[in-house]
């Protein structure tokens, strides 16, 4: 059985005092959940905020980026010592906007992948196709594009090692969700796709949806077979939405 993971992704939200009540609200309230795991992957600056205000709390926590190397010349980069230094367990990788804005590649991805396992940080591989790419029939072969990638370079067991979303570039933001059925269909791609490789891989492997999740449409989608939980921007940023979407997890 895959545990269903819901985590939050804060993007580039917060300020420290908003970070505390955030928290405060998560933890207040998330005593009842029992079989979901939650976290939260806040900007870097907060990172220590979420070590206190965490601890002692079964709520785990991670970045949003990381380097590809874990020292060095790399100005503006934070590697994944830093993140584990500050007790991150997980860390977004390929996130839509960052392959958007930062000009990240599928390689630069595979090697973010490879530096997290190999220091037993547990990566969130994003993949997700536009909407023109959906338009034109290219959403499994953009999906497998970004999930080739990371398997090519790392093997498939290192995806054992870590959790996959899948985010239609469409949903994230605009309210568009993907119907469960749509989804389903990819998280079953892409499963199929891991089996080809490692039936016991694809098995274990929890892929996420990702895009507009809300409380309202949360747990139409995590009862479909292949989808093991979320991946929330906008809703993970209210305490009471936020809880509200990891209870359609339990
Ligand atoms: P929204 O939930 O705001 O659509 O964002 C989804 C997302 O990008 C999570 O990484």
């Amino acid at each position: 059985m895959r545990q269903p993971l819901v985590a939050g992704n804060w993007k580039m939200n917060g300020s420290k005092a908003f970070v505390a009540e955030l928290l405060m609200g998560i933890k207040a309230s998330s005593g009842g959940i029992q079989a979901t795991e939650l976290a939260v992957c806040a900007p870097f600056p907060y990172l220590y905020l979420l070590e206190e205000l965490l601890a002692g709390t079964p709520i785990r926590y991670g970045a949003q980026d990381v380097a590809f190397e874990n020292d060095g010349a790399f100005t503006g980069q934070v590697s994944v010592k830093m993140l584990k230094d500050f007790g991150c367990h997980y860390v977004i990788i390929g996130h839509s906007e960052r392959r958007q804005f930062n000009a990240e590649t599928d390689a630069m991805i595979a090697r973010k992948y490879a530096q997290a396992i190999a220091n037993e940080l547990t990566p969130i591989l994003c993949v997700g196709e536009s909407l023109t790419e959906r338009q034109q029939g290219q959403t499994e072969a953009i999906v497998a594009r970004h999930l080739d990638a990371v398997i090519e370079l790392n093997g498939v067991d290192a995806l054992a090692k870590g959790v996959i979303a899948y985010e239609p570039v469409w949903a994230i933001g605009t309210g568009l969700t993907a119907t469960p059925e749509q989804a389903q269909e990819v998280h079953a791609f892409l499963r199929t796709r891991i089996a080809a490789h490692s039936q016991p891989v694809a098995s274990q492997v929890r892929i996420l949806y990702g895009g507009s999740m809300k409380s309202n449409n949360a747990l139409e989608l995590i009862m479909q077979p292949d989808i093991d939980g979320g991946l929330i921007g906008g809703a993970s940023l209210k305490a009471d939405e936020f809880l509200a979407i990891c209870q359609a997890g339990d």
